[in-house]
Parts: C-alpha cells; sequence; structure tokens
C-alpha cells in the first residue's frame, strides 16, 4: 500500500457537488481506502495572468488516501474522473469543472513525460497546502517541508467554505500511524 495526496479543484458547474462526487469516486476506485479528507476552501482563479478576479472562483479540497495503484495508474484513474465531470482541455489554466492533481505519492519523486511527483507547483500554491494542512496537521510535502511551515511561508489567501469535510469517514490523519497487526499475527508498519 502507498500513500497518496489528491488535490481537487474546480470553478464551474455546481463546484461542491463536483468535489464531493470527486472524492466519492475516488474513494471507489478499486485498490483504494480512503484515510483522510479536508474541507472546502475558496479563492481567486489564478491564469497566466496571473490572480483573475473577473474569472469565477475556485473551489479546491485535499485527499488522502492508500492505495495499490501505482502512481501513474492513479493517475489515469484521476483523468478518467475529470472526464466523468466534464472537464475539457482548452489553454493552460482555465476554466474547469474539475482538476485532480497528484501532490504526493509516498516520498516518491518521479518526473515522466506525463507525470511529476511531487506536484512541482503545489508548495507554492495556498489553495493546495491549506486543505492539505486540514486533512493532515503533520502533513510533510516531499523535499520542501513541513505544510503547516510552507504554508505560513506563502500566506494562506484561502476562505474556509462552512461545509463538511469530503469524506464522511474518516476524517482526518491521525497523529501517528498505529502499527498495523498481519493476519499471522505479526506486527509492524503495512508495506
Ligand atoms: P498545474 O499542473 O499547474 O496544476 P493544470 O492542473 O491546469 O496545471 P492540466 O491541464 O490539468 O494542468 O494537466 C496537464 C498535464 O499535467 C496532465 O496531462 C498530466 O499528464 C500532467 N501532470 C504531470 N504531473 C502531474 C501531477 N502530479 N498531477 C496531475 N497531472 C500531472
Ligand atoms: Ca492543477
Ligand atoms: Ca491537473
Amino acid at each position: 500500500m502507498s500513500r497518496a495526496v489528491v488535490a481537487l479543484g474546480a470553478n464551474l458547474g455546481d463546484r461542491g457537488s463536483t468535489l464531493r462526487a470527486a472524492a466519492e469516486a475516488i474513494a471507489a476506485l478499486p485498490g483504494v481506502r480512503p484515510v483522510a479528507s479536508s474541507r472546502e476552501v475558496e479563492s481567486v482563479a489564478v491564469t497566466l495572468d496571473g490572480p483573475d478576479t473577473s474569472k469565477p472562483r475556485y473551489r479546491n479540497a485535499v485527499v488522502v488516501i492508500d492505495t495499490e495503484l501505482g502512481p501513474q495508474e492513479l493517475l489515469d484513474a484521476l483523468h478518467g474522473i475529470e472526464d466523468d465531470h466534464g472537464r475539457t482541455r482548452q489553454e493552460r489554466w482555465g476554466d474547469r469543472t474539475l482538476d485532480l492533481d497528484l501532490v504526493a505519492y509516498d516520498d516518491r519523486s518521479i518526473d515522466t513525460a506525463t507525470l511529476t511527483v511531487p506536484h512541482p507547483r503545489a508548495g507554492e500554491r495556498a489553495f493546495v497546502l491549506a486543505p492539505w494542512l486540514d486533512a493532515d496537521p503533520d502533513a510533510v510535502l516531499p523535499g520542501a517541508g513541513p505544510v503547516a511551515d510552507l504554508l505560513a511561508a506563502v500566506g494562506d489567501d484561502t476562505e474556509r467554505v462552512d461545509e463538511p469535510r469530503l469524506f464522511d469517514e474518516p476524517a482526518r490523519v491521525g497523529p501517528s500511524s498505529t502499527p498495523t497487526t498481519a493476519p499471522d499475527g505479526r506486527t509492524g508498519a503495512a508495506s
């Protein structure tokens, strides 16, 4: 099992319903177990020209999952969920019904033509860091440091939305992982 962090975003349509449905779809993927989720935050759209208050605002959230899917398999599955929600791809950083980014996958560094992990811009985006911290107070961005420190450095310009977390259960990542007991009675972290 690997642990993955997925950032969700939407600025078109019924954003809250889309994020909730997408989180449910992620949790229902074969080989995925939900671990924790954030509440939603809202922030101004950022385009290639910078923040743009004339664009619909974004809703963002983060979910943490355990998964048997490999990183590229997981990204492919996330793209399938984007497609199910009418995601189209026009200009870079354009308006979208749903965006699902793989922020981190264990503490692995991946750099292929289709996948870079950790997500190269996660550490400078409050709309990723703030919900991630909400889902996991001890979160660390591999290679960059504690998410709490990164968020303090960039400044939190997001607004918390008064809605429940995306997953009903479980709520947040606990203070430390509990050792698992294997069927044969051995104890130790799941691999
Ligand atoms: P940004 O990556 O700055 O958040 P974006 O989400 O708008 O921008 P997209 O158009 O959704 O970018 O994705 C473009 C391509 O990025 C995807 O087709 C995918 O192959 C690639 N990609 C690389 N690394 C990742 C990652 N960690 N998560 C999601 N997509 C990634
Ligand atoms: Ca994105
Ligand atoms: Ca994306």
